[in-house]
């Protein structure tokens, strides 16, 4: 069995990943009632996605 010639060091492999982060979730508000919500989903309150009442 070989051994692994080159392997990817501590520092190396954290170096890659420094620019892993994951951004806080990103919040809209509803034109309509001005609650939070997530972008392209239809708001959880009145149900309203680009102008139009979405039902479920
Ligand atoms: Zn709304």
């Amino acid at each position: 069995m070989g051994a692994p010639r080159r392997r990817v060091t501590k520092t190396r492999g954290r170096d890659r990943r420094t620019n892993w982060k994951s951004k806080p979730t990103q919040l809209i508000a509803c034109p309509k009632c001005g609650t939070l919500v997530l972008p392209h989903r239809r708001c959880q309150k009145c149900g309203n996605y680009k102008d139009k009442e979405v039902l479920i």
